[in-house]
């Protein structure tokens, strides 16, 4: 390994231990591998606690999650979906899955999260749901969509993917829309590999939910003793994680308050470095409204240019610093470009797309986030200068 090699600040890095281990021995020795065991019933019934739910449902990923999303909800031909373009193909591919078209709507300049205003444009008779994102850990105008939604009677879905352990006005996020969606992949704040959860409040949803979670047959009614045989009820696939995975959540949800300790060590850190830079410089740091209670799942600051951005990215990584760009926009896409016409334009998310950088944040750097935060702003400042 060479010197550069072994002092690279991974861009993510999971917390994992022998806590993790010992809890996958446990369900390989049980022998009851499969999903909906007892460790993800534990697990589905410890969150529905934290986070005040009725129904929390494991999930193969939050793609899955969104997928169950647009199936109990019904989206088919005809439908449209307004989600942001600034955006991981999860929520898009959910929508053209159905036969149903994506909207893209434009961003806010200081949160990146969707712009209401944009949002209450785009919706028209085929409007179905808004499915918001709450990008890094911060919350998006959930007063405000919800509002919207009420008035136009349209479904709120949260992908909530990057929002665990995160809260608007005291409330979990994922449990404010009709339906939240989380991720557990190996780059979120909580993690089991691949893994993730459908949220909701809503009888008939959580009815539509378990079937359709269980390849559309009533099994989970026959395990309870409801039915007394299973059989094909409704559309369905296998969205069904194993209990193995879900040992490897609990634990890790046990971890989530030192886990969120730790990446706002690192979060703040590099802010206050970062701060001198933002006052009179090209650097724009992201404001925290005061309804967010972050959970610091993402640090990302955006300059004046993205030659800048460009050049900034090669000088950290040549000091071994493994920041990075992110989405691409979804209207900008190559698959995207079929469902829309010529006139699409969202210059905040093209703009903010082109000057954006995110620095390696994960709970291992907490101990040495002071220097880490303090030679990261020196390389900018002087790439700046
Ligand atoms: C990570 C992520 C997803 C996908 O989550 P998976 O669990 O990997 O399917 C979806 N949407 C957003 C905004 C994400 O950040």
């Amino acid at each position: 390994m060479s010197e550069q090699t072994a002092r690279t600040i991974a861009f993510n890095k999971p917390l994992l231990g022998k806590a993790e281990a010992d809890a996958v021995a446990d369900v390989l020795e049980s022998g009851t591998l499969r999903g909906d065991g007892p460790v993800t019933q534990q697990v589905e019934t410890q969150m529905e606690d934290w986070l005040d739910i009725d129904h929390v449902f494991l999930t193969t990923s939050c793609t899955h999650a969104l997928e169950m999303a647009m199936m109990v909800i019904d989206v088919g031909p005809g439908d449209e979906v307004i989600m942001p373009s600034f955006n991981f193909v999860s929520s898009a591919n959910a929508v053209v899955l159905r036969g149903a078209t994506p909207v893209f709507a434009d961003i806010r300049p200081d949160t990146l999260n969707i712009d209401v205003d944009d949002v209450a444009d785009k919706i028209t008779p085929r409007t179905k749901a808004i499915v918001p994102v709450h990008y890094a850990g911060v919350s998006c105008d959930m007063e405000a969509l919800s509002a919207l939604a009420d008035d136009h009677d349209l479904y709120l879905i949260e992908d909530a993917a990057q929002g665990v352990d995160a809260y608007y006005d005291g409330t979990p996020l994922g449990t404010i829309g009709d339906i939240g969606c989380y991720s557990f992949h190996e780059t979120k704040n909580i993690t089991c590999g691949e893994g993730g959860a459908f949220l909701t409040d809503d009888e008939d949803l959580a009815r539509k939910a378990e079937l359709v979670r269980e390849k559309g047959t009533n099994r989970s009614a026959f395990i309870r003793g409801e039915v007394d045989r299973y059989t094909w009820v409704h559309e369905g696939s296998s969205y069904i994680p194993s209990d193995i995975l879900a040992a490897i959540l609990q634990v890790q949800l046990s971890k989530r308050e030192h886990i969120k300790k730790q990446r706002r060590t690192v979060w703040n850190a590099y802010y206050d470095a970062l701060r001198p830079l933002a006052q009179d410089g090209p650097l724009h740091l992201p404001p925290i409204p005061d309804a967010c209670d972050s959970n610091y799942h993402i640090f990302f600051f955006r300059v004046d240019t993205s030659q800048r951005r460009n050049a900034l990215l090669d000088v950290l990584k040549d000091h071994g610093i493994d920041a990075s760009f992110h989405y691409i926009p979804l209207h900008s896409s190559p698959f995207a470009q079929q469902y829309l016409d010529e006139s699409v334009t969202l210059p905040t998310t093209q703009q903010c797309s082109e000057t954006l950088i995110r620095l390696p944040l994960h709970p291992q750097l907490a101990d040495d986030a002071d220097e880490l935060a303090a030679r990261t702003a020196d390389l900018i400042a002087t790439q700046l200068r």
